[in-house]
């Protein structure tokens, strides 16, 4: 027969989780989930969301410039022209139609950032059989 005496369970807290923390921003006093240093209505003040904001915001700025004055207005550098380089990489050569959905990038826009990487001769253009471009990292 098993043996029927009930084991004392000690419950381990959570490392991570479930106490309460307030919001860091002064004055706000919200509570935070998981232990996070600030509430959603403050979120951007995370160093880490900061930056990814500081970047969408970079590139949509970018996209702007490059949309206005062209190709020549590519940062060549810039993390739109090295996902494009980096994408092509990863996924072999693409129609710039299929990269543009691929990106989700205005397809004339696209452009611009493809005739900019076939200049630096960082990627090759062929037509297929249609006629429409095929690009490839060079
Ligand atoms: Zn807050």
């Amino acid at each position: 027969m098993r043996n029927m005496t009930p084991r004392t369970v000690h419950r381990i807290p959570h490392a991570t989780g479930k106490q309460t923390r307030h919001c860091r921003i002064i004055g706000c006093n919200r509570h935070t989930k998981n232990g996070k240093p600030y509430c959603v209505n403050h979120v951007e003040s995370n160093p880490y969301v900061s930056h990814v904001l500081s970047v969408i915001s970079d590139r949509k700025h970018e996209e702007e410039i490059v949309a206005r004055r062209g190709w020549t207005a590519v940062n060549i550098d810039g993390s739109i022209a090295q996902e494009i380089l980096q994408f092509l990489r990863v996924n072999g050569a693409r129609s710039l139609k299929r990269l543009s959905r691929d990106l989700r990038r205005d397809s004339k826009l696209q452009a611009m950032y493809c005739v900019a990487l076939t200049k630096a001769g960082l990627i090759n253009v062929s037509k297929n059989k249609r006629g429409g471009l095929i690009l490839r990292v060079a």
